[in-house]
């Protein structure tokens, strides 16, 4: 029943405001009903009805707003969401999507078909849409390990370009300079994407440093329980309406009921990543100097390479560090197997802790020496630092890494 029409664009955000993230999350856009609800219902519909003809006319042809069809976002549940995404990134407008991987895939589509040039390390499932489905497409792919000005300036070759990038990254949580990288995007005519799933909005926003798109799995922090598979990108409405038709064509739209529970997630997101980022801080710390741990990697300890650029374009350092253990792969999963507060789980930004090692899970169809020109090596183990009591997450690694 749709037509090929233009999807409607998302709904803008409120107005930037003066109050603070947690009370703009919670108040923005607040349901009014007459039975008083303070949240809106959840509008689990595919399509609309209209009175007649011209009404419906009306609609689609943008006369009068209106839904007609929630695979083009056109859902009211969906909407709210998306502004409530919109508000934390500070951003224009906002899309939602049924996971992480249709957010980056989308943005690719509408904004990579130029060549996409990768700065620093990627996430598995991105390396692999780029290697296996774009670059067969014939689309120019690069991938530079680290952001060198002379190496980006000669890989951004053609006009309307996109540099792609994550920071902190997976698992060694190493910090590019997003308003350098930017910059020099801009300068060459490209866009800047930039994942800001490990970040969260809370602890870094990328659009303020200049980047074009912020992308997130929202499946982490911002559904932050472990129980939502859904993405965004957060834009300018003219980067985003390229992004939406993408959506639309390619069926990546979430279902009202997980964006209803991911609205739910965002109100408390500001609270949850601040404990976060506490736990992870003290646990950091407390392992800093265990015999047995080889190196902390964190972005809130001094001693961490990016810790200048974290301070510098970060307001949290965020849940998630990796430690090596001494003596390499059969020892960090012994101790992967020996906790018992962290589970066994390849995901982060949930309530509970994660334990997972790189070379086994998110890092494992990468050779060996691939893993390790990239620094990452066997005896990693990427910890997702939950909302537990710190001492208890403290006290479970101690016992697990005194078994070695
Ligand atoms: N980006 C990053 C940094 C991730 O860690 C992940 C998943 O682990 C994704 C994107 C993909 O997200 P999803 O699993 O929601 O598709």
């Amino acid at each position: 029943m749709p037509s090929d029409s233009e999807p409607k664009p998302t709904p803008k955000s409120e107005p930037r405001s003066e109050q603070g993230k947690a009370t703009q999350i919670i108040h923005n856009r607040r349901h009014k009903d007459s039975f008083g609800s303070p949240y809106s219902p959840v509008y689990n519909t595919t399509t609309y009805r209209f009175p007649d003809t011209a009404s419906l006319l009306d609609v689609i042809e943008g006369r009068t707003p209106g839904n007609l069809y929630t695979r083009w976002g056109s859902n009211p549940s969906i909407r709210e969401l998306e502004q409530g995404l919109a508000c934390l990134e500070e951003a224009e407008d906002a899309l939602a999507f049924a996971s992480g991987m249709a957010a980056i895939s989308a943005s690719l589509f509408a904004h990579g078909r130029n060549g996409i040039v990768c700065v620093g390390d990627l996430y598995g499932g991105t390396q692999e849409l780029l290697t296996k489905n774009f670059q067969p497409l014939g689309i120019p792919v690069t991938f530079l390990l680290q952001h060198n000005p002379e190496q980006l300036a000669s890989a951004l070759s053609n006009p309307g370009m996109l540099v792609y990038c994550e920071t902190p990254a997976n698992p060694t949580l190493a910090i590019l300079d997003i308003q350098k990288l930017a910059e020099q995007a801009h300068a060459r005519g490209a866009l800047l994407a930039v994942d800001n799933t490990f970040a969260s909005p809370i602890n870094q926003r990328p659009l303020a440093l200049d980047a074009d798109l912020t992308i997130h799995s929202a499946s982490k922090f911002l559904g932050g329980h472990s129980d939502i598979t859904a993405g965004a990108v957060m834009a300018s409405a003219k980067r985003i309406k390229p992004i939406a038709l993408w959506r639309k064509n390619l069926g990546q739209i979430l279902a009202p009921e997980t964006a209803a529970l991911l609205s739910r997630s965002l109100r408390t997101l500001p609270v949850r990543v601040r404990q976060h980022n506490e736990n992870a801080m003290k646990v950091a710390n407390a392992m800093a100097d265990h015999p047995v741990i080889e190196q902390v990697l964190y972005p809130g300890l001094p001693s961490f390479p990016g810790h200048a650029s974290a301070t510098r374009q970060m307001n949290g350092f965020g849940g998630v560090l990796t430690i090596e253990i001494k003596g390499g792969r059969e020892q960090a999963a012994k101790v992967a197997d020996s906790l018992k507060v962290f589970l066994l789980a390849t995901s982060l930004g949930g309530v509970e802790s994660l334990v997972s090692q790189p070379c086994n899970t998110s890092h494992h169809s990468i050779s060996r020496e691939d893993r390790e020109r990239r620094g990452i090596t066997d005896g990693m183990l990427r910890l997702s630092i939950g909302l537990e009591d710190a001492s208890d997450l403290i006290a479970d690694l101690n016992q697990a890494l005194n078994q070695l």
